[in-house]
């Protein structure tokens, strides 16, 4: 059986491995940059959960972990303490991808790079790459990231619907000692902005909202807020970004012989974005599954675990409008602030909403 992963982001390079690692061999991945991990756009803030799916894998992509975050406004007027109960890891997102393109190769698989997959023929089952020449498949795994230009030309989506985020990498004087998010509608009207200590020195910081010029606005402010607060900006080491899917992911199967997989499902987990969540515990039960798996089951053994996800950012989508059309993040933070919350502790991290306990003054 020929599986074609169009894309080898960490869910084309999860995807290609968990099927390799079962013994399927003849697995071969499109990409079309010439090497992994470009361009980059993560901050690679995940759960240990995530950690786990992937084992050592992510293990050794681990930067630094955290157990608090700060969430606040702008001018520190309402502050509340997110207490971790389960670590958050800050990953290394081009190593990862590294790490799981070796771990591709070594098991079987190929990677043609500076491969652009162009057009798909669900029907006859044909790929046609950049240069005009068509490529047979069995299953056409479609793991082209938020743009779906692909998935656009299949119909699934009219009109993706994606935030725009945007990163600047800072060095500093002192870099802050936890995670800083700022709920704060100067900031992003959208989403959340984003201060994440890589070391001493060395900081992440971020938003993502409807437009890019909203979303550069809204890290100038950022800057702006650090250096108020004493913080000495050194200089801007990058600058990156992307784009954050935030529609309901699709059904996902064209024929069923075309998956389609991580951010080009749109399955991202809708409040924060983070999108590697789900591509690791697919990964993770795919591995176990696959072995013992029909072939022919497959696109039906990856629905089947691709479901539970989908139904729960659907929901999850369904709050983050709300919260976005009473105010967006920064009332939620007024209004746990003026109900006398200081600190919410958090059992798990990709569960927010049903795993959150409020402490007040
Ligand atoms: C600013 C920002 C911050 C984020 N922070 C976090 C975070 O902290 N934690 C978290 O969990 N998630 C985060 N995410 C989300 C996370 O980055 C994505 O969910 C994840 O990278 C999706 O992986 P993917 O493989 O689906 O897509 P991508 O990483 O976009 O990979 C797609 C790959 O497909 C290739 N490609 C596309 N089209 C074709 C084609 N036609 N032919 C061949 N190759 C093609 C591309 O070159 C690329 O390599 C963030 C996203 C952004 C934008």
């Amino acid at each position: 059986m020929h599986i074609h992963v169009i894309g080898a982001g960490v869910a084309g390079l999860s995807f290609a491995l968990a099927v390799t690692a079962a013994g399927y061999q003849n697995v071969l991945v499109s990409e079309e940059h010439s090497r992994v991990g470009i361009p980059k756009h993560c901050t690679g803030l995940v759960s240990e959960t995530t950690v786990q799916a992937w084992g050592s894998i992510a293990r050794n992509c681990v930067v630094r972990k955290f157990r608090e975050y700060v969430v606040r406004d702008m001018r520190g007027q309402n502050v509340i303490h997110l207490e971790l109960l389960e670590p958050v890891y800050l990953l290394d997102r081009v190593k990862l991808e590294e790490e799981l393109a070796d771990a591709v190769l070594s098991a079987g698989g190929i990677i043609k790079f500076r491969h652009k997959v162009r057009v798909i023929h669900p029907h006859h089952n044909i790929l046609i790459d950049h240069k005009g020449n068509h490529i047979e498949y069995d299953i056409a795994v479609v793991c082209e990231g938020a743009p779906r230009v692909l998935a656009r030309s299949l119909s699934l989506y009219s009109k993706p619907r994606n935030l725009v985020g945007i990163q600047q990498l800072i060095s500093l004087d002192k870099s802050p000692e936890t995670v800083i998010v700022y709920a704060d509608r100067r900031i992003s009207r959208n989403f959340f902005g984003w201060c994440v200590p890589f070391t001493d020195k060395i900081a992440l910081i971020g938003t993502a909202d409807r437009h890019g010029s909203s979303a550069c606005a809204g890290v100038l402010r950022i800057l702006h807020v650090l250096e108020r607060e004493g913080y000495r900006v050194r200089g801007i080491l990058e600058r990156f970004g992307g784009l954050i899917p935030i529609d309901s992911p699709h059904g996902l199967v064209a024929d069923n012989n075309v998956l389609f997989f991580g951010d080009a499902a749109s399955l991202v987990k809708p409040l924060t974005g983070g999108g590697l969540y789900a591509i690791s515990r697919v990964f993770r039960a795919l591995t176990g599954i696959l072995k013992h798996t029909d072939p022919e089951e497959l696109p039906h053994t990856f629905m089947a675990e691709v479901s539970m996800f989908k139904r729960k950012f659907k929901f999850h989508n369904i709050i983050r409008s709300v919260l976005v059309a009473l105010g967006g993040y920064e009332t939620a933070l007024k209004v746990l602030s003026a109900t006398g919350v200081h600190s919410v502790k958090i059992r798990k991290y990709d569960d927010l909403l049903t795993s959150m306990k409020l402490s007040f003054r």
